[in-house]
């Protein structure tokens, strides 16, 4: 078994024993998070016809050649077409339709002319100016054309993503399944939040903390709850666990203490250990077995660490699983906002929040660094990469980021790719999300990116 090594060879080594999983059909309703298991090629052209975007008449535009606001064009309304109807008539020379948003344009008009901007009287409607073809005319296919690929497979499906599939009359969407992920803690300390604190003993975070990334990935955890120190009990644990999940997640128990019952368990089991420890800080402890073609994975019980490896070396396998495009965390080149004043004998991950200044990207460390200080991890939004044998570090030294899954996918990747590429400027499609702003307000300023 190796020991010891690097955090990519880690991933490339897990990252090789998983594959996308089956596909299946899910109705709009639960689509969204979920990965496309098939690029997605519209079937209609948006909007299927051409129609007015607002309430007016739909005329001829060559009608209004003469109009003026002393000298009036007045034009013999001759129907009225709401939305949801087709036009009976077409509009010729001296007539008009009144049209309402939404209705099909008829055929013969060329413009339509807003309510607000006309004198209405009987069948008559007068008008004031000329107008140019073609304006207040919404095309058929201007929004999506017919044939062209909407969405890759592999992409997430967002709430917009899954608005345009529904205005292409697509009622189900096929996806990738959702990994099941069994979470196990160890632990003779660890008990449940919902029991009574006695002395000694401390709740269970780490169950939380990673059920909850579970969710947001999109994927569905498996609380297997809390198992004492002995690689009995444990090994059966994980057992259980391997013939309901499609991974297996432990934590605690992994270092070298007397208590350390994990990687025993995984020799218990009979399982392939394909490594234990990766050259970082937080999280070191890593251990990874294999077992009926399964991955069991023991993190740290530290709870920062167990989030952190959770995030570096878990999420790119469940990513793998639903079939989504990208597997890695993203990098970006930042400043440091702030100094570390301890050198780094070992890779070291710092909890950083990201924010954009003058176009270039800052990471400013946050709150404790220690592997069991969980509080900082709340405003952490990417991990500042730092050297084995780095020394301290003072502001305004250059680095590189590590940018966390929550940033990642809600900044657009395009953005961060182009940030990636020094003359940073970040920008996002999606604005609104809570927590896209953490990483976008500019320092000073309180200005977003747009
Ligand atoms: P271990 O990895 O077992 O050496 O545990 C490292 C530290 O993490 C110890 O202080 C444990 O008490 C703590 N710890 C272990 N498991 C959990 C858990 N599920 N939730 C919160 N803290 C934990
Ligand atoms: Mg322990």
């Amino acid at each position: 078994m190796r020991t010891g090594i690097l955090l990519e060879e880690a991933q490339q080594i897990l990252l090789a024993k998983v594959h996308s999983l089956q596909t299946s059909c899910v109705t709009l309703f639960e689509a969204v998070g979920r990965i496309l298991s098939k690029d997605i090629q519209a079937a209609t052209d948006l909007p299927p016809f051409n129609r007015s975007p607002l309430d007016g008449y739909a005329l001829q535009a060559r009608d209004t050649a003469e109009a003026d606001t002393l000298s009036p064009v007045s034009l013999a309304v001759i129907e009225e077409v709401p939305a949801g109807y087709m036009p009976r008539q077409k509009v010729t020379a001296g007539t008009a339709i009144k049209i309402m948003t939404g209705a099909p344009i008829p055929e013969g008009a060329d413009v339509v002319i807003k309510y607000e901007d006309v004198e209405w009287e009987q069948n008559t409607v007068k008008l004031f100016h000329k107008l140019k073809a073609g304006s207040n005319i919404v095309l058929a296919g201007e929004d999506v054309a017919k044939g062209e690929i909407i969405a890759k497979q592999g992409s997430r499906l967002t709430p917009p993503l899954v608005g345009v599939l529904a205005a292409q009359g697509f009622a189900y969407v096929p996806v990738v399944r959702k990994p099941k992920v069994a979470i196990l803690s160890t632990g003779d300390e660890v008990i449940d939040p919902s029991e009574a604190l006695h002395p000694g003993k401390i709740y269970n975070s780490n169950m939380h903390s990673l059920c909850a990334s579970c969710i947001a990935l999109g994927a569905d955890p498996l609380p297997m709850g809390i198992v004492p120190d002995n690689k009995q009990l444990i090994a059966e644990k994980i057992s259980h666990a391997l013939g309901q999940a499609d991974i297996v997640i432990t934590t605690g128990g992994v270092s070298v203490g007397d208590y350390d019952a994990v990687p025993d368990a995984l020799k218990e089991l009979s399982a392939d250990l394909l490594f234990w420890k990766i050259e970082m800080k937080p999280g070191s402890p890593v251990v990874a077995a294999v077992h009926n073609n399964k991955l069991i994975i023991g993190l740290s019980g530290n709870p920062a660490a167990a989030l952190i490896t959770f995030d570096l070396v878990v999420v790119p396998l469940i990513k793998k699983m639903m079939g989504q495009d990208r597997h890695l965390p993203l990098t970006v080149p930042v400043v440091l906002a702030n100094g570390f004043y301890k050198s780094s004998p070992q890779r070291r991950f710092l909890r950083a929040q990201l924010y954009r200044k003058n176009r270039t990207v800052y990471a400013k460390l946050i709150g404790e660094q220690g592997n069991g200080a969980l509080k900082s991890m709340i405003d952490c939004n990417a991990l500042i990469d730092v050297n084995a044998g780095s020394g301290p570090m003072t502001a305004g030294e250059h680095g590189v980021a590590l940018i966390l899954d929550s940033s990642a996918e809600i900044l657009s990747e395009e953005a961060i790719i182009k940030a990636q590429h020094q003359n940073v400027h970040l920008t996002t499609k999606y604005p609104t999300y809570g927590y896209c702003t953490r990483f976008l307000y500019e320092a000073d300023s309180n200005v977003y990116s747009e």
